[in-house]
Protein backbone atom coordinates (compact mmCIF):
# COMPACT_ATOMS: atom_id res chain seq x y z
CA UNK A 1 0.00 0.00 0.00
CA UNK A 2 1.41 3.60 -0.75
CA UNK A 3 2.35 5.25 2.29
CA UNK A 4 0.44 9.21 2.18
CA UNK A 5 2.06 12.57 1.66
CA UNK A 6 1.35 13.12 5.47
CA UNK A 7 2.96 10.02 6.84
CA UNK A 8 6.12 11.54 4.22
CA UNK A 9 5.73 14.98 5.46
CA UNK A 10 6.00 13.82 9.04
CA UNK A 11 9.28 11.51 8.35
CA UNK A 12 10.43 14.32 6.80
CA UNK A 13 10.61 16.45 9.56
CA UNK A 14 11.88 13.82 12.11
CA UNK A 15 14.65 13.52 9.29
CA UNK A 16 15.32 16.94 9.25
CA UNK A 17 15.52 17.81 12.90
CA UNK A 18 17.50 14.91 13.93
CA UNK A 19 19.83 15.90 11.15
CA UNK A 20 19.75 19.51 12.77
CA UNK A 21 20.36 18.09 16.76
CA UNK A 22 22.84 15.16 15.68
CA UNK A 23 24.61 16.17 12.28
CA UNK A 24 27.63 14.20 13.33
CA UNK A 25 26.31 11.31 15.11
CA UNK A 26 27.85 8.06 13.90
CA UNK A 27 28.81 4.61 15.21
CA UNK A 28 29.76 4.17 19.31
CA UNK A 29 31.67 1.05 18.36
CA UNK A 30 35.31 1.09 17.79
CA UNK A 31 36.71 -0.77 14.72
CA UNK A 32 39.59 -0.34 11.88
CA UNK A 33 38.32 -2.32 9.50
CA UNK A 34 34.40 -3.97 8.38
CA UNK A 35 35.77 -7.64 9.85
CA UNK A 36 36.43 -5.75 13.23
CA UNK A 37 32.82 -3.73 13.39
CA UNK A 38 31.26 -7.44 12.35
CA UNK A 39 33.03 -8.78 15.80
CA UNK A 40 32.01 -6.00 17.79
CA UNK A 41 28.28 -5.62 16.51
CA UNK A 42 27.55 -9.33 17.22
CA UNK A 43 29.42 -8.15 20.77
CA UNK A 44 26.98 -5.55 21.24
CA UNK A 45 23.85 -7.17 21.38
CA UNK A 46 22.39 -7.01 24.92
CA UNK A 47 26.03 -5.28 25.96
CA UNK A 48 26.60 -1.59 26.03
CA UNK A 49 28.92 -0.20 23.70
CA UNK A 50 31.59 0.92 26.48
CA UNK A 51 32.08 -2.38 27.34
CA UNK A 52 32.41 -3.90 23.59
CA UNK A 53 35.08 -1.36 22.90
CA UNK A 54 36.90 -2.48 26.27
CA UNK A 55 36.79 -6.08 25.51
CA UNK A 56 37.72 -5.64 21.46
CA UNK A 57 40.79 -3.24 22.73
CA UNK A 58 42.50 -6.90 23.68
CA UNK A 59 40.82 -8.69 21.12
CA UNK A 60 41.70 -7.40 18.20
CA UNK A 61 45.10 -7.27 19.11
CA UNK A 62 44.49 -11.29 18.91
CA UNK A 63 42.68 -11.95 16.15
CA UNK A 64 43.37 -10.22 12.95
CA UNK A 65 41.31 -12.08 10.44
CA UNK A 66 38.46 -14.01 10.02
CA UNK A 67 41.18 -17.11 9.77
CA UNK A 68 41.90 -16.31 13.09
CA UNK A 69 38.56 -16.56 14.67
CA UNK A 70 37.65 -19.71 12.54
CA UNK A 71 40.68 -21.56 13.90
CA UNK A 72 40.02 -20.17 17.52
CA UNK A 73 38.72 -22.53 20.36
CA UNK A 74 35.28 -21.81 21.67
CA UNK A 75 36.40 -22.17 25.01
CA UNK A 76 39.39 -19.63 24.98
CA UNK A 77 37.18 -16.84 22.66
CA UNK A 78 34.20 -17.51 25.21
CA UNK A 79 36.43 -16.60 28.24
CA UNK A 80 38.03 -13.44 26.27
CA UNK A 81 34.61 -12.53 25.69
CA UNK A 82 32.37 -13.45 28.77
CA UNK A 83 32.14 -9.99 29.89
CA UNK A 84 29.74 -8.91 26.88
CA UNK A 85 27.38 -11.23 28.16
CA UNK A 86 26.22 -14.13 25.79
CA UNK A 87 28.77 -15.35 25.35
CA UNK A 88 28.90 -18.86 24.44
CA UNK A 89 26.19 -18.05 21.95
CA UNK A 90 28.16 -15.20 20.67
CA UNK A 91 31.62 -16.94 20.45
CA UNK A 92 29.80 -19.93 18.10
CA UNK A 93 28.01 -17.00 15.51
CA UNK A 94 31.97 -15.35 15.55
CA UNK A 95 33.58 -18.25 14.75
CA UNK A 96 30.78 -19.74 12.89
CA UNK A 97 30.50 -16.82 10.59
CA UNK A 98 34.10 -16.14 9.67
CA UNK A 99 34.33 -20.03 8.85
CA UNK A 100 31.65 -19.08 6.41
CA UNK A 101 33.83 -15.98 5.22
CA UNK A 102 36.67 -18.07 4.62
CA UNK A 103 34.98 -20.77 2.41
CA UNK A 104 32.58 -18.67 0.84
CA UNK A 105 34.37 -15.27 0.23
CA UNK A 106 38.00 -15.96 0.89
CA UNK A 107 38.06 -14.30 4.09
CA UNK A 108 36.60 -10.98 3.35
CA UNK A 109 33.60 -9.49 3.88
CA UNK A 110 30.93 -9.42 1.22
CA UNK A 111 29.02 -6.39 0.06
CA UNK A 112 25.97 -7.40 -0.99
CA UNK A 113 23.26 -7.66 1.92
CA UNK A 114 21.74 -10.37 0.87
CA UNK A 115 24.75 -12.34 0.84
CA UNK A 116 25.52 -11.03 4.62
CA UNK A 117 22.44 -12.08 5.55
CA UNK A 118 23.08 -15.94 4.60
CA UNK A 119 26.39 -16.06 7.24
CA UNK A 120 25.46 -18.02 10.42
CA UNK A 121 24.53 -15.31 13.15
CA UNK A 122 23.97 -12.38 10.60
CA UNK A 123 20.73 -10.46 10.71
CA UNK A 124 19.65 -7.48 8.81
CA UNK A 125 20.18 -5.24 11.62
CA UNK A 126 24.24 -6.40 11.96
CA UNK A 127 24.80 -6.46 8.19
CA UNK A 128 23.00 -3.08 7.91
CA UNK A 129 25.44 -1.64 10.06
CA UNK A 130 28.53 -3.24 8.75
CA UNK A 131 27.39 -1.99 4.85
CA UNK A 132 26.07 1.03 6.30
CA UNK A 133 28.98 2.42 8.59
CA UNK A 134 32.09 0.24 7.01
CA UNK A 135 31.27 0.41 3.62
CA UNK A 136 29.11 3.61 3.29
CA UNK A 137 25.93 1.58 1.55
CA UNK A 138 22.69 2.01 1.57
CA UNK A 139 21.25 -0.78 2.52
CA UNK A 140 18.57 -0.65 4.77
CA UNK A 141 17.90 0.59 7.89
CA UNK A 142 19.13 0.15 11.04
CA UNK A 143 16.73 -0.94 13.32
CA UNK A 144 17.63 -1.75 16.80
CA UNK A 145 15.68 -1.24 20.45
CA UNK A 146 16.38 2.01 19.68
CA UNK A 147 15.15 2.45 16.83
CA UNK A 148 12.18 0.47 17.43
CA UNK A 149 10.89 2.22 19.85
CA UNK A 150 10.66 5.57 18.44
CA UNK A 151 9.48 4.68 15.43
CA UNK A 152 6.46 3.78 17.09
CA UNK A 153 6.38 6.83 19.41
CA UNK A 154 6.79 8.96 16.50
CA UNK A 155 3.97 7.65 14.35
CA UNK A 156 6.51 6.60 11.81
CA UNK A 157 5.57 2.32 12.23
CA UNK A 158 2.78 0.81 14.09
CA UNK A 159 4.93 -2.52 13.77
CA UNK A 160 6.87 -4.69 16.28
CA UNK A 161 8.29 -7.06 13.68
CA UNK A 162 12.29 -5.20 13.06
CA UNK A 163 11.81 -6.77 9.46
CA UNK A 164 8.56 -5.03 8.84
CA UNK A 165 9.56 -1.72 10.90
CA UNK A 166 12.64 -1.24 8.45
CA UNK A 167 10.63 -1.75 5.60
CA UNK A 168 8.29 1.19 7.01
CA UNK A 169 11.12 3.42 7.51
CA UNK A 170 12.75 2.82 4.40
CA UNK A 171 9.82 3.44 2.49
CA UNK A 172 9.19 7.14 4.85
CA UNK A 173 13.15 8.11 4.49
CA UNK A 174 14.97 8.73 1.61
CA UNK A 175 17.64 6.29 0.36
CA UNK A 176 20.39 9.04 1.02
CA UNK A 177 19.76 9.23 4.61
CA UNK A 178 19.20 5.55 5.37
CA UNK A 179 22.68 5.26 7.21
CA UNK A 180 22.74 8.61 8.87
CA UNK A 181 19.07 8.16 10.25
CA UNK A 182 19.90 5.32 11.88
CA UNK A 183 23.27 6.49 14.02
CA UNK A 184 20.83 9.71 14.67
CA UNK A 185 17.87 8.20 15.75
CA UNK A 186 19.94 5.76 18.29
CA UNK A 187 21.75 8.64 19.78
CA UNK A 188 18.23 10.52 20.20
CA UNK A 189 17.03 7.56 22.08
CA UNK A 190 19.91 7.22 24.27
CA UNK A 191 20.00 10.79 25.47
CA UNK A 192 16.33 11.76 25.14
CA UNK A 193 13.66 9.63 23.96
CA UNK A 194 14.73 6.81 26.58
CA UNK A 195 12.92 3.81 27.10
CA UNK A 196 11.71 4.46 30.56
CA UNK A 197 11.78 7.73 30.99
CA UNK A 198 11.29 10.06 27.66
CA UNK A 199 12.05 13.74 28.04
CA UNK A 200 9.35 15.11 25.77
CA UNK A 201 9.29 17.99 27.61
CA UNK A 202 12.95 19.37 26.05
CA UNK A 203 12.85 16.90 22.73
CA UNK A 204 13.32 18.68 19.70
CA UNK A 205 10.56 16.69 18.18
CA UNK A 206 7.94 17.51 20.89
CA UNK A 207 5.90 20.10 18.69
CA UNK A 208 5.03 17.39 16.17
CA UNK A 209 5.42 14.22 17.36
CA UNK A 210 2.56 11.99 18.58
CA UNK A 211 4.31 10.15 21.18
CA UNK A 212 2.38 7.24 20.90
CA UNK A 213 2.24 4.86 23.97
CA UNK A 214 4.44 7.72 26.26
CA UNK A 215 2.50 7.64 29.00
S1 LIG B 1 8.46 13.95 21.98
FE1 LIG B 1 8.78 12.34 23.54
S2 LIG B 1 8.13 10.43 22.55
FE2 LIG B 1 8.43 11.95 20.93
S3 LIG B 1 10.55 11.62 20.26
FE3 LIG B 1 10.57 13.23 21.81
S4 LIG B 1 11.01 12.18 23.72
FE4 LIG B 1 10.34 10.63 22.25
Amino acid sequence: MAISQEAKRHAARVVRQLGRHYPDAGCALSFRTPLQLLVATILSAQCTDERVNVVTGDLFQKYRTAADYARASQSRLEQEIRSTGFFRNKAKSIRACCQALLERYDGELPREIDALVELPGIGRKTANVVLGTAFGIASGVVVDTHVARLSRRMGLTENKDPNKIERDLMERVPKRQWVAFGHRMIHHGRRICTARRPRCDECPMGDFCPRIGVA
